[in-house]
């Protein structure tokens, strides 16, 4: 009997041993968190790079858009990295809020300016110690134009000093045909504070966006268009710029807001997922795989 109930202990634990997958086996999903900066250092010791070795940094700015938050360029990011972390299965790092707002609406109250050269560093410093920790692929998801420059400077001298993969993407420029199979709108190049911005926005809050403010002022009159080429004005006519004359006004169905922004969201994600895939085939073949 003693015999029986030995060999039934160790072929139970063999069943369990087996049926549980590896701590390695796991995704991101499995675990407790997926922001990284809810777990304890040895417990992300223990998911880096074990589970994953890729990292999401969201990165904006605060800086005034119409009628839209002026934290919409942080609200983008971080909203598409909850959309994205499952299907890339990445931690997401804490995000980067504030960044380079452009002089022109700088003096429009809650606009925050970072300096480019400063940001540059800054950004070097938070990518160099996601290094550190074990992340090898790097998503940084851009919410704001005034970043990209810098951000590619410390992405190219980082690359350059630790061969780890970095990948910004700048989210008004990918995919804007997307607008077009969602909204039957002309598809074009984001403006700021318009309607494709504006429903990035809505898909995570509604309440972000002052519909009361846009139908007070009138919604020329909460933008500009046209007024780039050959005129630069400092201040700017209005804090949010339409793609032309007549396009981007705010649209304000929800249910497009959330199908725009996880379309954008999983573009983005494929893009990444595609990337990791080819930097990794390069490094088995360095390896001579
Ligand atoms: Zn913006």
């Amino acid at each position: 009997m003693k015999k029986f109930s030995t060999l039934f202990i160790l072929v139970l634990a063999l069943i369990l041993v087996l049926a549980a997958p590896s701590f390695a086996q796991k995704r991101i999903k499995d675990l407790k968190f997926h922001n990284m900066q809810d777990y304890a250092w040895m417990r992300l010791a223990q998911i880096v790079p074990a589970v994953t070795d890729r990292v999401i940094l969201p990165i904006g700015t605060v800086e005034s858009h119409g009628v839209c938050a002026i934290g919409t360029d942080n609200v983008i990011p971080l909203n598409t990295a909850e959309l994205i972390w499952d299907k890339c299965n990445a931690l997401i790092a804490p995000a980067v809020n504030h960044g380079v707002t452009g002089a022109s609406i700088s003096q429009f109250p809650g606009s925050i300016t970072i300096r480019p050269e400063i940001f540059e560093d800054y950004i070097y410093d938070v990518l160099k110690d996601l290094v550190r920790t074990g992340f090898r692929n790097i998503l940084i998801v851009n919410g704001h134009g005034g970043n990209t420059d810098p951000v590619k400077k410390a992405m190219s001298r980082l690359h350059q000093e630790t061969a780890a993969h970095f990948m910004i993407v700048d989210w008004w420029t990918v995919a804007f045909n997307i607008v077009n199979e969602v909204y039957g709108a002309k598809a074009q190049q984001s403006g700021h504070g318009d309607m494709e911005e504006a429903a990035l926005v809505m898909g995570f809050n509604p309440d972000l966006i002052d519909k009361e403010m846009y139908e007070k002022l009138g919604k020329d009159n909460v933008s500009r268009a046209g007024t780039d080429a050959g005129v630069a004005m400092m201040p700017a006519w209005a804090t949010s710029r339409l793609p032309e004359t007549g396009a981007g006004y705010l649209n304000f169905d929800l249910a497009k807001a959330k199908a725009y922004a996880q379309k954008k969201a999983d573009f983005i994600a494929d893009t990444f997922l595609e990337a990791v895939k080819r930097w990794e085939m390069m490094e088995s073949w360095k390896k001579g795989k």
